[in-house]
């Protein structure tokens, strides 16, 4: 491992471990929203989480995180994300946004995915849609030579051009051997800017979107992030690499 402007460079061998990582967490969270039913709590969810993740013998990075009490994020509705796991029941037409991170032979993975629980309002679905397309024009862009913050406005084009907004006060980040490394990636700004991308980055991405306006707030449990407008929120999340060639998708 190398740094490039304190953003590390994976070597070939660590890239295989964060591959590894990035295909166990994938597993976790598909199984996760394949359990999600009306009825569930949110805490019921984190115990699911945490045991599928112990199954896999790795550990749930967000456990303790800063002192966080769960072993995933769960976001209802006008929640944006770092929600905490509580008695909460999820119920049909709910948007449930599930955020896991785990670590793997000392690395760390890290995905999203708003999911809808039964029928949701069409309104509802193009929020989901649009947040997770987002993520992929924002993935498009990582590529080696091109500037961060062009992943930032493909973000943000996308998001606006359907009428949506993107959250401003959280970000996107560099992983590894730590959760959060440096750069921090906004999902807002104009392109071209900002540190070139370059083969071995590692990357979270993680649009956060709007149905109504962009500012958010903190609840008095400290984590738990909410819309001001009381409108809902989407957020998708994927762990990636920079290649020579297509961006790798590490938690597809
Ligand atoms: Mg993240």
């Amino acid at each position: 491992m190398k740094t490039e402007n304190l953003i590390t460079i994976k070597s070939s061998e660590e890239l295989e471990v964060l591959r590894e990582a990035g295909k166990i967490l994938a597993g976790i969270i598909k199984e996760l929203k394949r359990s999600l039913k009306p009825g569930l709590t949110t805490k019921a969810i984190d115990s699911l989480a945490e045991s599928l993740i112990r199954d896999k013998k790795v550990v749930p990075a967000f456990k303790g995180y800063r002192g966080f009490p769960a072993s995933v994020c769960i976001s209802m509705n006008e929640e944006v994300v770092h929600g905490i796991p509580n008695a909460r029941v999820i119920k049909d037409g709910d948007i449930v946004s599930l955020d896991v991170g785990i670590i793997h032979k000392n690395y760390f993975s890290d995905t999203a995915v708003t999911v809808g629980i039964g029928p949701i309002k069409p309104e509802l679905q193009k929020l989901l849609d649009v947040t997770s397309e987002a993520l992929y024009k924002g993935i498009e862009q990582a590529r080696a030579n091109n500037h961060l913050s062009d992943i930032s406005h493909a973000v943000q084009v996308y998001v606006e051009a359907h009428g949506f907004s993107v959250v401003r006060d959280f970000v996107g980040h560099g992983i590894g051997r730590r959760l959060h490394e440096d750069p921090e990636i906004p999902n807002y700004g104009p392109p071209h800017q900002g540190p070139i991308l370059k083969e071995g980055m590692v990357l979270a991405i993680e649009p956060m979107v709007n149905l109504g306006t962009w500012p958010t707030k903190i609840l008095s449990d400290g984590w738990t992030v909410v819309t001001q407008d009381g409108l809902p929120s989407a957020h998708f999340e994927h762990t990636i690499a920079i290649t020579k060639k297509e961006p790798e998708i590490l938690t597809a």
